[in-house]
């Protein structure tokens, strides 16, 4: 029921297909720290997203080809500090008609059949996840130089130096007691 509410508020992510001639249709969106703030628990807090979706309806079928591209704050394994990953994506999902889904598959939305609009917004969170890197680093300018935050870096290396010495004095006590057993 949550997340039916989250997805009420994200209704300006509604395409409204009913009474829409046959043809094809262009809608723009923009996505930013708004539209992510609806996905508790989200792994991105923060974009700043260009959304063209386009909608094709034919008398036998109607589908969706969504283009996205722009910018996701992530925080950076290396450093530690927000950074601006670059990301895009393209795909194209069928939408059915049904009470319940009859069958899997990620390229499909299921809509009620009395239903006029479809909400995108579900749909467009899980392109954009799994449009994110593995890896989340600050990215090299053209030099090859890292951008990561070379204050942080530097505390960071100081603190896992003294983690491992920490660690060695333990290490060297438990051995001497080791020894003298
Ligand atoms: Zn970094």
């Amino acid at each position: 029921m949550q997340h039916f509410f989250a997805m009420e508020r994200l209704s300006v992510y509604n395409i409204a297909f009913k009474g829409l001639k046959e043809g094809v249709h262009e809608y723009d969106f923009h996505i930013g720290k708004s539209f992510f703030d609806h996905f508790e628990g989200s792994l991105v807090e923060d974009g700043d997203l260009e959304l063209i979706v386009i909608l094709e309806k034919r008398s036998s079928f109607m589908s969706l080809h969504l283009k996205f591209s722009g910018t996701v704050t992530l925080t950076c394994d290396r450093c530690l500090e927000p950074y601006n990953q670059a990301i895009g994506n393209e795909a194209s999902v069928f939408v059915k008609f049904g009470e319940t889904p009859s069958e899997e598959g990620d390229d499909v939305i299921w809509i009620l059949p009395d239903e006029n609009q479809i909400n995108i917004a579900q749909t467009i969170y899980e392109y954009i996840i799994v449009s994110i890197p593995l890896r989340h680093v600050h990215p090299y300018d053209k030099k090859g130089v890292s951008s990561c935050d070379p204050v942080m870096l530097k505390k960071l290396e100081e603190y896992s130096r003294h983690e491992s010495e920490k660690s060695d004095e333990r290490w060297g006590e438990l051995k001497k007691l080791l020894n003298n057993n």
